[in-house]
C-alpha cells in the first residue's frame, strides 16, 4: 500500500546546508558508535550463524546519498546516517569497522541482493512496504521522512500540484517515489538506478524535478545550493527499515530491540549526521509486525 498522505513537518525541517558538514568538530565517521560487544550469541538466527562462520559482516548501502549513505572516493570513507545505523548494528553483533564489507545496491536490487544471501542486511534509506515484505522483513522503522521535489532554482514549480503532463520527473529505478508519480500524477517520468544520475539530468535541463525522499534531496540541494532547491511540502510517509532476510526473525529481534534500548546512540548517529540545523526529529518507535 502507498500512502499518500501528507507529513507535516516530520523530519524535513532538517533542510540545511549544515547538514553536509555536520561531521566536523573533529570527531570521524562512525566514532559515536560504540565498540564491538564481546560473546555475542543470537541463537537460531541464520544470517548471524553466516556472519560468524565468515568472520564478518556484508552490509548493503548507498554511496552517492550525502548524510544518509556516502562514499567519498578521493579518501575511501563512508559516512552518513545509514551508514553509521550500519555500523551500530555490526558493533553490536560484536564485529568491528575492518570486519564490515560495503557493498553498494541500487534501490532496484534490494530486496534480490537480500534474497540470494549476497547481503547479510542493508541500510540505505529504504522504505518498509507491504509489497517488499513478501520478499523481506524489516526491523525498524529508525527514521520518518517523505517524498519532496528537487527542482533548478529558476524552476516554476513549486510543489507536486506543479507535477501536470508536461513536466518530467527524475527518479531512481525500483523505487516507492516513482510509483508514487506513476500512480497518482499526470508527469511524465526518466529513471536511472541511482539519484544522483538524476541530479544530473535536472542540472542538464533532461528533467524538470528528481522526485524521492526529502531527506535525500536535501543533500543534493546542499551539493548546488546556487543551482538546485527543495520545494513544496513532502507528499508521501518513507519509513526506512533494515532490510533482512526473510524469516531471521532472531536477528529482526535483536535489532529492534537495539533501537528500542539505544536511544542515546540513536541520537548521536542522528546529531553526527543531520542534525547541525537544530531540528528536533524524534526516533520512531518499532513496528514488531
Ligand atoms: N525510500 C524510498 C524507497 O525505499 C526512496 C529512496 C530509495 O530509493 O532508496 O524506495
Amino acid at each position: 500500500m502507498r500512502r499518500t498522505r501528507a507529513l507535516g513537518g516530520i523530519a524535513i525541517a532538517a533542510a540545511s546546508i549544515m547538514a553536509l558538514t555536520a561531521c566536523g568538530g573533529g570527531s570521524g565517521p562512525g566514532e559515536e558508535v560504540p565498540p564491538p560487544a564481546d560473546d555475542v550469541t543470537l541463537e537460531g538466527s541464520p544470517t548471524f550463524d553466516a556472519m560468524q562462520a565468515r568472520g564478518g559482516v556484508i552490509v548493503g548501502v548507498k554511496d552517492d546519498q550525502p548524510g544518509l549513505g556516502y562514499l567519498d572516493a578521493a579518501t575511501g570513507e563512508r559516512t552518513g546516517f545509514d551508514v553509521d545505523i550500519a555500523r551500530w548494528i555490526a558493533a553490536e553483533l560484536g564485529f568491528s569497522e575492518e570486519q564490515i564489507t560495503y557493498e553498494a545496491i541500487a534501490s532496484a536490487n534490494r530486496e534480490q541482493a537480500i534474497v540470494n544471501g549476497q547481503i547479510d542486511y542493508y541500510v540505505g534509506t529504504y522504505s518498509i512496504t507491504d509489497s517488499r515484505k513478501e520478499q523481506i522483513d524489516f526491523a525498524g522503522p529508525y527514521f520518518i521522512t517523505g517524498q519532496g521535489l528537487l527542482v533548478r532554482q529558476d524552476s516554476a514549480i513549486e510543489s507536486d500540484a506543479d507535477l501536470t503532463s508536461d513536466v518530467t520527473v527524475c527518479s531512481a529505478t525500483g523505487s516507492t517515489p516513482i510509483q508514487n508519480i506513476r500512480d497518482n500524477y499526470d508527469a511524465d517520468t526518466v529513471e536511472f538506478d541511482t539519484y544522483s544520475l538524476c541530479v544530473e539530468a535536472l542540472r542538464n535541463n533532461q528533467a524538470d524535478a528528481v522526485t524521492t525522499d526529502a531527506a535525500i534531496l536535501i543533500g543534493y540541494a546542499a551539493a548546488y545550493p546556487d543551482e538546485l532547491q527543495v520545494v513544496g511540502e513532502p507528499f508521501s510517509v518513507e519509513e526506512y527499515g533494515v532490510g533482512l532476510p526473510k524469516g531471521d526473525d532472531v536477528l529482526r529481534g535483536f535489532i529492534n530491540d537495539l533501537f528500542e534500548n539505544g536511544g542515546d546512540t540513536w541520537q548521536a548517529i542522528y546529531d553526527a549526521n543531520l542534525g547541525a540545523s537544530g531540528t528536533v526529529v524524534e526516533q520512531p518507535a518499532v513496528d514488531r509486525y
